[in-house]
């Protein structure tokens, strides 16, 4: 009974909806290249997202919006890399985080210009863009 229900609402994603949701969340790069890291707020019940969803699975409506993840999070969780998936090789060692918002939680990486000695649980971090030498563009927590 569940499975059927599973499937329907795989194929509700396919097609318009997947190619609006395509469509949102590539103005996160746009967002980036002008220096913001944006998540995205339901209009109708508040849920926020991060990384942004263009349709809230709380209420089912696709009334969202943009905000941008500024101030401060909390440094909930961190990780030490001593091994990395292919193409992130060369930049060992690094660390990946968790910084609480209180609304929403960022997973990504920390500056690696922070000395690991200096990271420390609880602590206060904010997300960054961050640009690379090649061009390309994500974020980091920095302090
Ligand atoms: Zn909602």
């Amino acid at each position: 009974m569940g499975k059927k229900r599973e499937i329907d609402d795989r194929f509700k994603k396919f097609g318009t909806v997947s190619f609006t949701s395509t469509t949102k969340v590539n103005d996160f790069i746009d967002h980036l290249e002008q220096g913001k890291v944006m998540g995205t707020r339901c209009r109708d019940c508040g849920l926020v997202f991060f990384p942004p969803r263009c349709d809230c699975h709380q209420c089912l409506s696709d009334n969202v919006e943009w905000f941008e993840v500024s101030g401060r999070g909390k440094l909930v969780t961190y990780s030490q890399l001593q091994f990395a998936p292919v193409g992130f090789e060369d930049d060992l060692p690094y660390c990946i985080a968790v910084l609480d918002y209180g609304d929403f939680k960022v997973f990504g990486r920390i500056d690696r210009e922070i000395p690991t000695a200096d990271i420390e649980m609880g602590m206060e971090m904010k997300t960054a863009v961050n640009k690379l030498p090649d061009g390309q563009m994500n974020y980091v927590f920095t302090i």
